[in-house]
């Protein structure tokens, strides 16, 4: 069977949380792969521990993406401070031609964008792709489970990083489907009073309070933090407040646009002109709003280089909802990077000052693979794409590794696995419960 095919059928989609399905993104020619492990999200570790403990399963997971793409050069990217990490993947590309890429430690050495520039000197159209370029980027995760699934073995567990507000911080191998809970469990329960979680990361993760929402196949990790941290109460301000202190308090200082790494790479992305727009009216805030449609929603400008607090991050992503994102017919158009990008770009440990979150920086190691819990909640849709239909029924017995789901041939999207011996408890439209089967 083709590559491709044992992917779509492994339900293989990107790990990092882009949630592509990889047999979809092998699709096009590439002349370079590069293996993303930069991992910029402060806290969390998950992809330095898959470096460091799967090395030969990621560069053989590159070597498979060379060949489906026809690359003949494929690159590891991590920080040079993931000293382990990367011993471990020299030793895996011993007698290959696959080369290593040591990053500084910046935020946000892993936007594909800005690696594939810093990596190999390439600049993506503005509105473009990586493969415009002819780069593949994928997330060393993804290339692990590449190489599982070029094995017939589907996606059935992630690795995540708990870390925060936790027991004792740690990167874990859990089901797919096991809930933020039933994770935390395992590294020594929570230690807030009234906890949050942030799923997936402080800068671009998502915010809830749900604690029995479950991991699925992009997850990357869960950072806990009381309800009483500045960064929750600044993430939990209404939006309509968030726009009524931008219209009122934005001085056009343009910090935020002049550390924004996009525009330091050269693309029509200023956040202080679509922070200029919330004091028009929507018509000719539009033409404000247009300088946010490139952005990559990275949080830095809200999180990091404002200096009155504000949110233009969360403007940008107004304007994207509201004009749309650039036309796809658009010719992507060259860009040219700022003098001054390399003197500009963010240190995590000053990113980390500036959040609030020193005494949460600590390693996460990777620790035992958690046991089966005795439920797990798998959405039916995991990534990009449409959903799978259902293949099971309550009561069913399913065994490890089992399709619980099928996308139509001629449909872009992922199928789903049993990720352990389970009966089937329930089935609708959004999800499939399993139950440890006794
Ligand atoms: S950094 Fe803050 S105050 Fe300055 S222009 Fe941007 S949003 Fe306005
Ligand atoms: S979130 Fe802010 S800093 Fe990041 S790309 Fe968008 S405008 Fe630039």
């Amino acid at each position: 069977m083709d590559l491709r095919e044992q992917l779509r059928r492994a339900g293989v989609v990107g790990a990092g949380g882009g949630g592509f399905p990889t047999y979809a993104k092998l699709g096009r020619r590439a002349q370079i792969v590069i293996a993303n492990g930069a991992e910029c999200e402060p806290l969390l570790h998950k992809d330095a521990a898959i470096m460091e403990h799967r090395a030969s399963a990621v560069v053989s997971g590159l070597l498979w993406a060379m060949k489906a793409t026809g690359a003949s050069r494929g690159i590891v990217a991590l920080k040079a401070k993931r000293a382990r990490a990367a011993r471990a993947i020299e030793q895996a590309i011993d007698g290959s031609t696959v080369e290593i890429c040591l990053l500084e430690d910046y935020y946000p050495a892993g936007d594909e964008v800005d690696l594939v520039f810093t990596a190999v000197g390439l600049q993506v159209p503005s509105a473009g792709i990586p493969p415009d370029v002819g780069v593949l980027v994928c997330n060393v995760e993804t290339l692990a489970n590449l190489a599982a699934a070029a094995e017939g073995q589907p996606v059935t567990r992630k690795t995540i990083t708990l870390a925060g507000a936790v027991g004792s911080p740690a990167t874990l191998t859990v089901p797919i489907g096991t809930s933020i809970r039933d994770a935390l469990g395992a590294v020594g329960g929570v230690r807030a009073a009234d906890p949050v979680f942030f799923v997936g990361g402080l800068m671009m993760g998502e915010l809830t309070t749900d604690a029995q929402r479950p991991v699925t196949k992009t997850t990357a990790g869960v950072v806990v933090l009381p309800r009483a941290h500045p960064l929750v109460e600044r993430r939990m301000r209404p939006a309509v407040a968030q726009r009524a202190v931008g219209k009122s308090a934005c001085d056009q200082c343009r910090y935020c646009t002049e550390l924004c790494p996009r525009y330091l790479l050269g693309y029509r992305v200023e956040p202080h002109q679509v922070m200029r727009g919330l004091g028009f009216s929507p018509a000719a805030g539009a033409r404000w709003g247009s300088f946010g449609l490139l952005c990559s929603a990275c949080g830095l400008c809200t999180l990091y280089s404002c200096p009155e607090s504000l949110y233009p991050k969360e403007a940008c992503d107004d304007a994207k909802r509201e004009l749309g994102r650039v036309a796809a017919s658009s010719a992507p158009r060259a860009a040219k990077p700022h003098g001054l990008r390399d003197a500009r770009r963010v240190p995590t440990r000053a990113l980390v000052a500036r959040l609030g979150i020193a005494e949460y920086d600590h390693p996460a190691p990777l620790g035992a693979d958690l046991p089966h819990p005795e439920r797990v909640t798998l959405p039916l849709r995991q990534g990009a794409g449409t959903a799978g239909n259902p293949l099971v029924s309550p009561g069913d017995r399913v065994h490890l590794g089992q399709p619980l789901t099928a996308v139509p041939p001629d449909a872009l999207g992922a199928p789903i696995h049993a990720p352990f011996a389970a009966v089937v408890g329930s089935v609708d439209s959004g999800h499939i419960t399993l139950d440890r089967r006794t």
